[in-house]
């Protein structure tokens, strides 16, 4: 097994990931987040919230519709040129993303990172004849056309009057539109910033591996308004912190790189977009983007809402369209990391070295033997105490307790407690470390 269907088989083994709509053969590019998954999800989320918009005074929430005017993806400029350039095998119709397959080509034979993406279509078309690049099933590639992602809806309740609009394809533009009511709402002074967590939508040609590419997913984006003498020092700031939060998740530095994308991969709205990579098994690839926008957003939504965005400077009296930086990361993509990463398998067990805080338990509470109720009584009573003290703990009674720890280890567990005859005695229980496998007495008033 390769290491992405070690990781596949545990998420499911383990309730943290299921294949969406399994009972009816799946459904691609679709996850369900089962119990642990979803406990994993929430802690990255709430680590998120309380370091980008709890911490900072100057940095404020939104939670915004998923499908809003379609307008907003006229302006953002998706509905005209949110495309990926495809190419189709002649003969089985599969559609692959024409940098992928041309990097993939490319990689192979020399052995080298190949990056084709912000190509034009014509430059794809050459480097596929000259290099007689075929399908993965060994059959010719159609032209390369544009295909674009936006996922269309049609929404209203009169067959007749049905409007077309869109999922969002990213959880920045509500931040956008949003900016005035937001600003003055909160009487927010640049710089300042508004933080969002949501799911984003996009018609991807060639999803995976895992859960790493799907159609539906979550974003954490943050979008700072700045002064447009202060975009290149702000930006800066964000890669370092950006890395600093990231390495707070014991994600190891080694492991992860900044990459500036060159001009022709940018979008044309971003002055600099850097790509922070983390090294899968499968390769260097990008978990989360760090763009300075410029004036784009704001102006093309003023432009197209007749709707005047300017700011004030409250001290100055300088009028101007704020710049933005954007801080965006994929809160699924970055589950997908801190999994790989905390996956280590070693002579009898294989542990997942989750964060404390990531962990979907942080405790394990087990009674040395299930049928002696004063153990089972005590145990419990310490569950309920450490509950209360807002951890999430699970419960196991079953088997050996060298097999409850195995359990608890391949799903990150930190500490298993257990409850045994000492601890009627005095008031202490055992205290497993799951990293060490060290064990150690503590009194229970000093859990938690
Ligand atoms: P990619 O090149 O991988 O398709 P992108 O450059 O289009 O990504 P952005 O638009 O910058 O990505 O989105 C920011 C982040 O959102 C990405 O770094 C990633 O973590 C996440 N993301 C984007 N598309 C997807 C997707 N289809 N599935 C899961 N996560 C995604």
């Amino acid at each position: 097994m390769d290491a992405v269907q070690k990781i596949t088989s545990l998420c499911k083994r383990r309730g943290f990931v299921f294949q969406s709509s399994e009972i009816y053969g799946g459904w691609e590019a679709a996850y369900d987040f089962g119990p642990l998954g979803a406990e994993m999800l929430r802690n990255i989320r709430n680590l998120w919230w309380k370091e980008f918009v709890h911490k900072q005074p100057n940095i404020v929430g939104l939670d915004s519709a998923i499908i809003s005017h379609p307008r907003v993806w006229e302006a953002s400029g998706h509905v005209e040129s949110f495309a990926d350039a495809m190419v189709e095998d002649i003969k089985n119709n599969k559609r692959y993303r024409a940098d992928h397959i041309i990097g993939e080509y490319f990689e192979k034979k020399n052995g080298e990172e190949f990056n084709a993406d912000g190509m034009s279509l014509e430059e794809l078309d050459i480097l596929i004849a000259e290099n007689n690049i075929l399908s993965p099933d060994g059959n010719k590639l159609s032209k390369a056309r544009k295909f674009n992602s936006l996922v269309e809806v049609s929404i209203g309740t009169l067959e007749d009057a049905k409007a077309t609009a869109y999922l969002r394809g990213e959880t920045c533009q509500p931040i956008f539109y949003n900016y005035a009511l937001v600003r003055d709402s909160m009487r927010m002074k640049i710089p300042f910033g508004i933080a969002q967590i949501g799911k984003a939508f996009r018609n991807e040609i060639k999803v995976g591996p895992f859960f790493f590419r799907t159609r539906e997913f979550e974003q954490m984006e943050m979008e700072l308004y700045v002064h447009p003498s202060d975009a290149e020092n702000q930006m800066a700031k964000l890669k370092s912190w950006a890395i600093d939060w990231l390495v707070s998740l014991g994600i190891p530095e080694d492991k992860l790189r900044l990459r500036d994308q060159d001009f022709k991969e940018r979008a044309h709205y971003n002055k600099i977009a850097t790509d922070v990579e983390y090294r899968f098994p499968f390769g260097w690839k990008e978990f989360q983007g760090l763009h300075y926008r410029s004036d784009w957003d704001l102006s093309r939504h003023a432009e197209f809402s007749g709707t005047n965005l300017d700011y004030t400077d409250p001290v100055t009296g300088e009028k101007y369209v704020p710049h933005v930086v954007e801080y965006s990361i994929g809160l699924n993509r970055l589950m997908l990391v801190l999994l790989f990463d905390a996956y280590v398998e070693e002579e009898e067990r294989v542990v997942l070295k989750l964060h404390p805080d990531i962990a979907p338990y942080r405790y394990a509470v087990f009674p040395l033997l299930k049928n002696k109720p004063e153990l089972v009584d005590k145990a419990r009573l310490i569950y309920n105490t450490l509950v209360t003290k807002g951890y999430n703990v699970a419960w196991d009674d079953r088997g050996n307790i060298g097999k409850r720890y195995y359990s608890q280890d391949e799903i990150g567990t930190p500490y298993c407690i257990t409850v045994d005859f000492q601890t009627l005695e005095d008031e202490t229980v055992t205290i497993r470390d799951r990293d060490t496998a060290s064990q150690r007495r503590l009194r229970i008033d000093e859990l938690g």
